[in-house]
């Protein structure tokens, strides 16, 4: 299966896409994770997207293009793959179906999920995540004696440093202008479904699974 988890930063694109790769037996494919990981490893790809990542902006097409160009072709994602952060542009969209065609995938799932934008505010800026095992929380109350719930490091979360208010605000402005007219360009070329974002993350995995399940 080939699924492409859109919408607004924050919205929870990756606790489901986490979820339904596990469900699935798919693979997760995230490029914010990829370009966080090659940015922790000063790799140039790191060193050239580190600035941008943080101030909130978007990394060029080209960079983005061969990462994910070379990722699908792991043998990780040989089962399929649900792809989160990826496409934020018409280009890199574009980019996406030319590795389609190459590799022979016809059959794509678009899952929208939905929020308004100062629901998204609200959750980022409390948002928390492992640095051992990339869960994420949302917690106003978080003390150095939390035990993470997946993998039960103490005290092992952080706040990212694009989940400051001002950053936050930018990448909302960023998927409003670039990233959200890429739905439209799936309107003839995947399976759309579109998701409430706001109900819990058990509520919005069974909607899913639910639409994936009757098409
Ligand atoms: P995310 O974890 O998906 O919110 O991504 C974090 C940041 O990584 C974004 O705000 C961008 O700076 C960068 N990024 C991730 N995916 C892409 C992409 N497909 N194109 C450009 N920049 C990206």
């Amino acid at each position: 299966m080939h699924i492409i988890i859109f919408g607004a930063p924050g919205v929870g694109k990756g606790t489901q896409a986490k979820i339904l790769a596990a469900k699935l037996n798919i693979a997760h494919i995230s490029t914010g994770d990829i370009l966080r990981e090659a940015i922790q490893k000063g790799s140039e790809t790191g060193l050239k997207a580190k600035a941008i990542v943080e101030s909130g902006g978007l990394v060029p097409d080209d960079i983005m293009g061969g990462i994910i160009k070379e990722t699908l072709k792991e043998d990780r994602c040989r089962n399929g793959y649900i792809l989160d952060g990826f496409p934020r542009t018409i280009a890199q969209a574009k980019i996406l179906t030319e590795i389609f065609d190459e590799l022979g995938v016809h059959e794509i799932y678009l899952i929208k999920l939905d929020a308004a934008d100062e629901v998204i505010v609200s959750r980022l800026t409390n948002r928390l995540v492992c640095s051992k095992c990339g869960n994420i929380i949302v917690n106003t109350n978080y003390s150095s004696s939390y035990v993470c719930p997946v993998c039960h490091q103490i005290d092992s979360y952080l706040k990212r440093k694009d989940d400051d208010e001002e950053v936050i605000r930018r990448r909302l402005l960023v998927y409003h202008e670039t990233t959200s007219p890429v739905f439209n360009y799936y309107t003839d070329k995947a399976i759309i479904f579109e998701i409430n974002g706001t109900e819990s993350i058990e509520v919005i995995t069974d909607n899913i699974i639910n639409k994936l399940q009757g098409s």
